[in-house]
């Protein structure tokens, strides 16, 4: 299956669904993957098949231990001193944002 290939299995493979993904890349990059495909007879979308496999599963490795942060936790607060609630909008809670968009200083 094409999403398991890698670098190392580039002479026995087979495909499944593909799906065309349209990216920019610097010309030295591809001229770098047309050297290891050159090399490895095989085709520049092997071969960057293959390399984003294996960075995917450095990163997927890089990652086991991370958990992102949870939904909703505010660590930001108001910017007025001494004004503890949460911030809402342009730094400042829900108060004083409206007060200040009352008094004109925030647009
Ligand atoms: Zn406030």
């Amino acid at each position: 299956m094409r999403s398991q290939l890698r670098v190392s299995d580039l002479k026995k493979r087979e495909y499944t669904v593909s799906r065309l993904m349209n990216v920019k890349i610097p010309a030295y990059v591809s001229d770098a993957i047309e050297k290891v495909a050159a090399d490895l007879g095989a085709s520049k979308t092997e071969v960057v098949v293959a390399l984003l496999n294996e960075g995917l599963d450095a990163a997927t490795s890089a990652l086991k231990s991370w958990t992102p942060p949870k939904a909703g936790t505010r660590t930001r607060s108001c910017a007025v001193p001494g004004c503890k609630r949460a911030h809402v909008a342009k730094g400042y809670c829900g108060n004083h944002y409206q007060a200040a968009r009352r008094a004109g200083s925030v647009a």
